[in-house]
This record gives C-alpha cells, structure tokens and sequence, in this order.
C-alpha cells in the first residue's frame, strides 16, 4: 500500500510539472529542444508509473514487504494471547511493520528475576524490542472468553492435564488473588472475563520490574497501555486510570487518546 500511495502521489503530480516547465519555458529558462525532451523524458515516467500501478493494485501486499525487508521499524510492542481469535494486526488496524508481537498463551509476562539467567523468551523480547527498535508503546492485551484466564479462574493450581500450562498460569496468580479478594474494576462481567482484565493491570505491573522499561519510563520515552478485546462485541477497550475502568475505543474516546497523545512533551 506505501508504495501504490506514493507512485499514485508522484502521478498526480505530473500535471504541475508541466505547468513549471511550460513557465520556465515562457520566461526564456528553457530552449524549445529543452523543453521538448523534459517533456519526452516525463512522459515515458508516466507510462512507467502507469504500468506499475497496473502491476500493483490496492491490497497487493508484495510491495509492503518488499520495503519492509530493508528494515523493521514498530513503534509499539504488542502483548496478545495466542487464542486464534486474537489478531493484533487486525482490530489494532494496523499494517504489517507497525507492532511487534509477543504472545502466548494467556497474554502474560513472567516477572524479571535478576539473579535468573535465562528469562525466557518473553524477557528476551522485551529487551530485544526496546533495545534495538524504535518502541514508545507497549500494549499488554488481553480478551474475553479466555481459554488461559478460564482455567487460572477455577484456581491457582487448579489441576489439569498440561503441567507446563499449570505452571506458567502461576504470573496471573496476583490477578486471581485480587478477584477473589473482591476486587470491583469489571465486575458486571463474567467471572472470567472479569479475571482477564484484572490480569491485564497484573502483567503491565510485571512488566515495570524490568530495568530497561523502568529507565524508558523514568526518561517519558516510554508509554505502557492496557487493552481488552471483547472477541463477542468485537470491540477493544483500554484501561482509563483516571476512571480505574476499561473504557471502550470508541470515535471520541479514540480522539481524546490521539488529543492526550499530541499534548505530550
Ligand atoms: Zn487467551
């Protein structure tokens, strides 16, 4: 799409371009012969331009990648579950280049552990993404009818047949303490779907115990976010600290967030 846009963007400039030349022309900067082989030169671009809007037509995705395999650079990294109805790049609206994904299963993020070697693949994301990429925003995602949170809700340790699964369910655990503590953010929701969104708020508090993130956040070069896709609605929320609610994405509230966005330093 990047590249259908400018080669249309340069095509339709073509008719002011003309207009200078026959101006230089008039006022005696260009020869007849000058003018007439600009004038050549620019046609036969506008032939090639012609055929290779034909050979690329809108939604064709090879030219994206094809810029995209000079280099990546996502502003936002983004944290799903791996539930096969979650597709970031789609009610995120977004391009391919524009996130960088983590996911797995039940949107969590293990705690950082500084006397721990080895992180896990999540830790290295996180330090790979801030460190080399240009990210100012981090979305930590989560969403209803959650297949991870419904097991984590029955609780913690809840016996089943993947103890791999049992036992990474453990960094949701301060969100299943908070539900059952009572907590009130979602509570006109189901149980579970109640639990995702406590657990959302759990993950980005998970994600300030790494040092990379706190020094990004101390800086203001960094922005945590919490969202939470509704899978039966179709809509996306994000938490409103002020409100201490997930407010729905709709027109206005997208333009208050785009209107605090160019009001920061
Ligand atoms: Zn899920």
């Amino acid at each position: 799409m990047r590249l259908f846009n400018a080669l249309e963007s340069l095509r339709s400039r073509l008719p002011s371009v003309h207009a200078v030349i026959y101006l230089l022309f008039n006022e005696g900067y260009l020869s007849t012969d000058a003018e007439h082989a600009i004038r050549a030169e620019l046609c036969d671009e506008a032939l090639r331009l012609g055929t290779l809007l034909a050979n690329h037509p809108v939604g064709a995705a090879p030219p994206t990648f094809a810029l995209l395999a000079l280099g990546q650079r996502p502003d936002t990294l983004f944290i799903a579950c791996s539930d096969s109805r979650v597709v970031p790049n789609l009610f995120a609206s977004t391009e391919p280049g524009d996130l960088f994904v983590i996911r797995n299963v039940g949107n969590l993020i293990p705690p950082y552990q500084e006397a721990s070697p080895a992180h896990g693949s999540e830790a290295a994301a996180i330090q790979f993404g801030l460190s080399t990429l240009p990210i100012t925003e981090i979305i930590v995602c989560g969403h209803s009818e959650c297949g991870a949170i419904g097991a984590l809700s029955k609780g913690e340790g809840h016996p089943t047949d993947a103890p791999a699964f049992n036992c990474w369910l453990r960094h949701g655990a301060g969100s299943l303490r908070e539900l059952e503590a009572g907590a009130s953010l979602g509570n006109h929701l189901e149980r579970h779907n109640q639990l995702s969104q406590l657990n959302v708020l759990e993950q980005l508090e998970h994600l300030k115990t790494y040092p990379v993130v706190q020094e990004r956040l101390a800086s203001g070069q960094l922005r945590l976010h919490g969202w939470y896709f509704d899978i039966k609605e179709a809509n996306v929320y994000e938490y409103e600290p002020s409100e201490g609610r997930f407010h729905l994405i709709d027109e206005s509230y997208a333009a208050t967030l785009l209107n605090r966005d160019r009001q920061r330093p």
